[in-house]
This record gives structure tokens, sequence and C-alpha cells, in this order.
């Protein structure tokens, strides 16, 4: 089914992991792409992976707002209107709190958060105007448990569990839907780290005794992004193998 014939949607972190994923299933439901990220390293194979004509890759620090804002008007100007907004860059600087820097909370609540805050906010004025919309959050399972040495992720995780809900609460008379997906523990690059005893003791956490894959988060993002989720607003998806319930 191509559900999302004719949208243009935005993916932030859109070159590998969880965002690439999310780029390919959009796609396929027959939406142009434009597929974000700070680092131009990973373009091109990227890119290969999206349906021919359906994607173009634009490299922006989600945390440089003027780079933001030109990134939309670019987007607007040559690729159409945006009706789907997924907020998935993301990244983690893990450490027990009271070794956290200043620089590892400002920079995880900047990529987190405040970047979904400014696109949100930039892309939601078009939404207004034509009144239809989806922006989709990628949060964490984290945002709602918590986790040892995660303080300042688990943070920013809950921060935009609380835009999510603000922003579905104001948008929603306007025609635009707001949703936050947590994952649990995906099998991506943020996750490669995690190796031997500490890989099979949080592998004992999940009921499902497996980490996720891309492949598992991207289509609930692209169900929220659809017509399907018409009356689906200020929620969050848990996708994480039954680990939080
Ligand atoms: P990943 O590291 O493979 O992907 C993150 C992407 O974001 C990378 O391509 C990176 O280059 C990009 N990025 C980072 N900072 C950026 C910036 N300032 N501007 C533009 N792009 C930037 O990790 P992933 O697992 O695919 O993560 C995707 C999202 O899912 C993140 O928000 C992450 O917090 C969330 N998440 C991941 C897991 C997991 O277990 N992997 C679990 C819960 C939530």
């Amino acid at each position: 089914m191509r559900e999302l014939q004719g949208a243009v949607a935005i993916v932030t972190g859109a070159f590998r992991g969880i965002g690439l994923a999310t780029a390919r299933q959009l796609a396929e439901a027959g939406a142009t792409v434009a597929l974000v990220n700070r680092d131009a390293s990973r373009a091109p194979e990227a890119l290969r992976e999206i349906p021919e004509g359906q994607g173009r890759t634009f490299i922006c620090d989600v945390t440089d707002a003027q780079c933001v804002a030109d990134m939309v008007e670019l987007v607007e100007a040559e690729m159409g209107p945006v009706s789907v907004l997924v907020n998935n860059a993301g990244v983690t600087r893990d450490k027990l709190l009271v070794r956290t820097t200043d620089d590892d909370w400002d920079l995880v609540m900047a990529v987190n958060l405040k970047a979904a805050f400014n696109l949100t906010k930039i892309v939601a004025r078009g939404m207004i105007r034509r009144r239809a919309g989806s922006i989709i959050n990628v949060s964490s399972v984290v945002g709602i448990m918590g986790n040892p040495g995660q303080s300042n992720y688990s943070a920013a995780k809950a921060g935009l569990i609380g835009l999510t809900k603000s922003a579905a609460k104001e948008l929603a008379a306007r025609g635009i839907r707001v949703n936050a997906v947590a994952p649990g523990f995906i099998d991506t690059q943020m996750t490669a780290e995690l190796e031997g005893p500490a890989r099979e003791a949080l592998i004992a956490m999940i009921p499902m005794r497996e980490l996720g894959n891309p492949e598992d988060v991207a289509p609930v993002i692209r169900f929220l992004a659809g017509p399907g989720a018409r009356y689906i607003t200020g929620q969050v998806i848990v996708v994480d193998g039954g680990m939080v319930m």
C-alpha cells in the first residue's frame, strides 16, 4: 500500500540505523524523503537504499538553527510542502551522573531535545497553514524508566515525551498529530559497544530475549505518519520486546 503517496517527509539522523530504515519505509509508502544528517560521509550509501527518485540528502547539524531553517526552506522549495517530520537524530554521552560534565549534558540535550523543538517549530508553521501534518519524535524507553549512566540521555528522551504531548494538545485542532516512539534496545551503532556480559545482562531483561532491529521500529513510525493513525495523537508507542509493560 502506498499510503503516503505525494507526501514530503523530513527524517533527521537518516544516514544509518533507525533513521535510514524509517526513510526507506516512508519512501516505500510513496513519500519523497529529505534525509538529513550532520556528516556527509555516508550520504551516497544511504541514498542507494531509497527507491530511485524518492530521496534527497541534506547535510545539516540539527543543533545549528540557521542550517536547519535553510534546510527546511530548500526542502519546501525543491520537494514541496512538508507533511511528515521525524525527529530521529540522537547521540549519547554515557557516564555516571557524578562524572557527567556540562558539555556531556548540553550536547545530549541539544541533539536529542532542543533540535526537535526547533525543527517542530519551523515545520509546524506550514503544517498549520495547510491544516495537515504528522510529527514523530524518536524517544526511548530510558525516558520512561531511567537508566544508570544515562542521566543526560534519559532526561532528554523524557523531555521529548513532554514536548510530544504538549505539541499534540496545541496542534490537534490544527489538523496536526504529534506522537513518539520509544524503542528499547535496538541493534545499531548506538548500542554496538555493548558487548559480552553487559549485552547478556541486557538481553535477560527483555522478555522476547533479543535486541530489536531498525526494521522493527521503522514500520511503527510509518504507521504513525500515515492515514491509519488519523485518530492517534500524543501517544508514546513502546517498541522493546516487552521490556516496559
Ligand atoms: P545511530 O547512532 O545509528 O543513528 C543516529 C544518527 O543521528 C546518526 O546517523 C548520526 O550521524 C545522526 N546525528 C547525530 N547527531 C546529529 C546532529 N547533530 N545532526 C544531524 N544528525 C545527527 O543510532 P540509532 O540507534 O539509529 O538512533 C536513532 C534514534 O533512536 C536516536 O534518537 C536514538 O536516541 C534513538 N534510540 C535508539 C535506541 C537504540 O537502542 N539504538 C533505543 C532507543 C532510542
